[in-house]
């Protein structure tokens, strides 16, 4: 039965050599498997006109290289494209191919989980049902199939989709790590950054494990109770923790940190929280991503652009980092927070 086959999409180099030799194969064969998923982009072993027509047959027994099943597939005026995906019937996901033009970047962004089990006051996912974690092979197959849909290679890819992958974590630091690697992917460990709305515990795993992605923090209020109050998560993993945490992943990794900071008039604009904002800017080593808040949402508006200059003319005096996001692909609700949004 299909279901019962090694699924090979996903697996790592070791454990494609020990799914060999479990079958009695020779262990060469399980690196030409590799690169042959991840480079040459097989798509069922028929391709790998490598190998001997017996240990095609032999692998079509035994395992099965899967395929997400595409769903719509939107085009925004900017250039963005957003992809969907059913993982199984109703749960689908979103990938979003984003050409920044100028520099010749090209971000994939991609989800982590079917839904998000935290509710986020400004985020369109969180109003999804849950329903799952995504396994490895649908996280680096949401780039895959992008790639050949678009007919181009992503320089970068961001986990900044669906889900929380600070919730799925061995699945995600896997899928980042096949991503990564110079025979599989090839996309370089500071092209991937993963991104927590604040999962203390998966930030020290993550730098106990000394991982080279980037990594950033949805940190969007300077301000511990209101921050409370609009990020469900800062109950369970508060503030002052979650910036200790921060501090010891810089000082430990020698690297800086992204906070995310979605501006959201009337919220966190004001002088106060830019004054709040710098302060903690100068206890971590970081740099910050503005974000415009991307709809109006929960009785919040987007900001003008006046607004957002005057915001960053706030923190500019603090010699911090402030890149200003573009939130290209609105028009298809491909921004951040807007995955699931129809429309
Ligand atoms: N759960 C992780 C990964 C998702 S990243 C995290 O929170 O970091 C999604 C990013 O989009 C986060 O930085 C989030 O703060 C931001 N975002 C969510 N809703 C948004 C909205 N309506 N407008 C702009 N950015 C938003």
């Amino acid at each position: 039965m299909e279901k019962d086959k090694f699924i090979v999409k996903g697996k790592n180099l070791s454990e494609l050599e020990e799914f060999f030799k479990g079958i009695g194969l020779e262990k060469f064969r399980a690196k030409q498997l590799y690169t042959g998923i991840y480079t040459n982009r097989y798509k069922n072993f028929g391709e790998f006109t490598n190998f001997s027509s017996d240990l095609r047959n032999r692998l079509e027994e035994k395992a099965v290289i899967p395929t997400l099943t595409a769903g719509r597939h939107l085009k925004s005026s900017d250039g963005t494209q957003k992809m969907t995906f059913e993982v199984e019937p109703g749960k689908e996901i979103e990938a979003v191919w984003i050409p920044s033009g100028d520099d010749g970047r090209k971000t994939i962004c991609i989800s982590s989980q079917v839904g998000c089990t935290l509710s986020c006051a400004f985020c369109a996912t969180g109003l999804l049902e849950f329903k799952g974690n995504l396994k490895t092979w649908q996280i680096i197959d949401q780039v895959l199939e992008v790639e050949r849909v678009v007919g181009e290679k992503a320089t970068n890819v961001v986990f900044m989709g669906m889900g929380e992958p600070m919730h799925n974590y061995f699945s995600v630091l896997k899928a980042a790590h096949i991503l990564h690697d110079p025979e599989a992917l090839n996309i370089g460990s500071k092209r991937i950054t993963i991104s927590t709305a604040g999962v203390i515990t998966g930030i020290d795993r993550f730098v106990e494990n000394k991982e080279p992605f980037n990594f950033a923090i949805s940190l969007n209020h300077p301000n511990p109770e209101i921050r409370k109050s609009i990020m469900g998560i800062d109950k369970k993993y508060p503030l002052v923790d979650l910036l200790k945490s921060a501090r010891n992943f810089t000082k430990t990794l020698n690297r800086k940190i992204t906070f995310e900071y979605i501006m959201i008039p009337q919220v966190n604009m004001g002088k106060e929280n830019a004054n709040k904002l710098v302060k903690i800017a100068r206890s971590v080593s970081c740099k910050i991503n503005l974000i415009p808040l991307n709809t109006d949402f929960n009785g919040w508006k987007r900001p003008t652009e006046e607004e957002v200059e005057n915001f960053k003319s706030l923190l500019r005096p603090a010699g911090v980092p402030v890149m200003n996001r573009r939130s290209p692909g609105r028009d298809i609700h491909g921004a951040c927070g807007m995955l699931s949004l129809r429309g």
